[in-house]
């Protein structure tokens, strides 16, 4: 999700980032006035785009608070030209989707926070300008800001409420599938559906330029839904017993920082599990050994290692520990089966694994097919 992505800033707890396609929306209006030139018409093109991307900000913040509200807490959310992606906790996702009524709630929150904005943009056009003034085209240009951002969030609104997957009433369209099917197959229809209406704006890109640019917005937010979904299943069915490292090294309490450094040259991994007896007792890095020791010389595992760390277990998810390894900056997981350590997993070697285990299942696959 973070790619092609910039980082906007945090705002109560919500992280939110801008997708490129602004950058897009920017060049476009940029284009459609450059007839005209000049710095001048490049601020106001500027004013434009932030003036899209403010009204979709307020847009899915309706999201973000009837979602809160919903006891359905967001993470982060990713801001496009048509509307946002919203970056939920990958439980709270699969289940939340479920929830039809919730999901309706959350998704509806968001045109009705655009028609509101519209609604403040038509009283203040109403003052500044008579009323036909509102309706002469083009509707959206960077001549007039005020009625630019009554036609922007009467857009946005509109545009939510086609079941056009990932736009707002299209997440609706989705739970509903989602209440017979798995959620794979129920994003990839509501996707289906939602590069149907992406093909339509595009043709219709024909008559308004503006058209073209919905089209393809919507067509790039279900691809990067669907790699979401698709990605979250994945790490959701892979079980730590599948990729753990069965073999691999410990040390112990009473070893002393040269023995550990000497261990590390001569074996492969970065990380290491500390064990007195049959009990765990800590964990320390190859950096962590060398740091102490350049900073107080050798010294015993016992005083240097890691004692606050987190473990998991043989059936726990690939998703669950990732998400234990990257909000505390570990590198290490221990998998504990009974209070004895069975296995470890380490960032280092995660990608080495999965590759492997994808590897393995589609020879076994390929196997069973020949049989
Ligand atoms: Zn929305």
């Amino acid at each position: 999700m973070k790619t092609w992505s910039l980082f906007a800033g945090k705002f109560f707890g919500v992280e939110f980032r801008i997708h490129t396609s602004f950058l897009f929306l920017l060049l476009f209006v940029l284009l459609s006035e450059s007839s005209r030139g000049g710095v001048w018409s490049f601020v106001r093109g500027a004013a434009l785009t932030m003036l899209v991307l403010v009204s979709v900000m307020v847009h899915e913040w309706g999201h973000v608070w009837v979602a809160r509200r919903a006891g359905q807490a967001m993470r982060g959310s990713m801001l496009l030209p048509t509307g946002g992606i919203a970056v939920s906790d990958p439980h709270a996702v699969d289940d939340g989707i479920r929830n039809i009524a919730r999901e309706a709630r959350i998704s509806l929150a968001g045109p009705l926070v655009s028609a509101v904005l519209a609604g403040c943009g038509f009283v203040v056009a109403l003052v500044v300008a008579p009323l036909r003034h509102l309706w002469t085209f083009p509707l959206v240009s960077i001549d007039d800001l005020v009625r630019s951002f009554f036609w922007i969030n009467a857009g946005l609104c509109l545009l939510n409420l086609l079941p056009a997957f990932p736009l707002d009433v299209g997440r609706i369209f989705r739970a509903w599938r989602a209440q017979k099917l798995e959620l794979r197959q129920a994003t990839r229809q509501a996707v289906n559906l939602g590069n149907l209406f992406a093909a339509l704006f595009m043709m219709a890109g024909l008559a308004s330029n503006w058209f073209m640019l919905i089209g393809l917005v919507i067509f790039m937010a279900g691809q990067l839904e669907e790699r979401t979904v698709m990605f979250q299943s994945v790490v959701e069915a892979v079980h730590m017993e599948d990729i753990m490292l069965t073999h691999f090294s410990t040390l112990s309490p009473a070893d002393t920082l040269e023995d550990a450094l000497s261990m590390a040259v001569h074996c492969l991994q970065d990380d290491f599990p500390v064990v007195s007896g049959s009990d765990l007792v800590g964990v320390i890095t190859r950096q962590t050994i060398v740091e102490c020791l350049r900073r107080e010389g050798n010294g015993y595992v016992q005083g240097a290692m890691n004692k606050a760390f987190e473990i998991a277990s043989r059936s726990e998810s690939l998703g669950s520990v990732f998400r234990k390894l990257t909000s505390r900056g570990l590198t290490l997981i221990p998998v504990v089966d009974e209070e004895g350590l069975v296995g470890i997993v380490t960032l280092q070697n995660l990608m080495h694994s999965m590759g492997l285990l994808a590897e393995s299942r589609r020879l076994r696959r390929q196997i069973e097919e020949q049989q």
